[in-house]
């Protein structure tokens, strides 16, 4: 996900480039697993400190549903906007000074390369659900036998008492 952004980075404000992205994630993080390549159209505008990025992209993931366990296919789709910074001027080949909280992932490199990597990967691990579940309805799997409740009952006594009520219910039973 590189680009040369030489030819922008000398353009004025305001200045687009459009491009359509169509990319292999396979690589991209041990906590993704694609299902499909990275889609989508961005934009990159040339601003006043560099070049603000800005797209919708989508992909399926295959995730594990957090009731279920199963593998499941999860389409995600996020926006990006992330403005990168040059780290060399264009015109004078002269080192930019950064700011201190500066980006290493936002920064065009000093052949002018503008890399989506890092950026797109932090995108898709922040657009993840903390608790994917495969369907609203999931059932989930039976506490006692293990058995996915999706796929049918199980013959497990399933009573509703409160686990908190559980040890009270036990001095009565005495
Ligand atoms: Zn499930
Ligand atoms: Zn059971």
């Amino acid at each position: 996900m590189r680009y040369n952004v030489a030819q922008l980075l000398k353009e004025q404000s305001g200045h687009t480039r459009r491009y359509t992205l169509h990319e292999d994630i396979g690589h991209l993080d041990a906590d993704i697993t694609p299902l499909s390549t990275l889609d989508g159209n961005i934009q990159f505008i040339r601003t006043a400190d560099g070049i603000l990025v800005v797209g919708s992209l989508h992909c399926s993931l295959e995730l594990t549903c957090s009731r279920c366990l199963e593998p499941f296919t999860f389409p995600l789709q996020f926006t990006l906007e992330e403005e990168f910074r040059p780290t060399i001027d264009i015109v004078t080949g002269a080192y930019l000074p950064l700011p201190a909280d500066a980006d290493i992932a936002t920064q065009i490199d000093a052949r002018h390369t503008l890399d989506l990597t890092e950026v797109v990967r932090q995108n898709i691990l922040l657009a993840l659900p903390l608790n994917p579940i495969c369907r609203t309805a999931c059932k989930g799997l039976c506490p006692i036998c293990g058995k996915n409740l999706n796929e049918g009952t199980c013959d497990c006594a399933h009573n509703e008492i409160d686990p908190r009520l559980q040890s009270l219910k036990r001095l009565l039973d005495e």
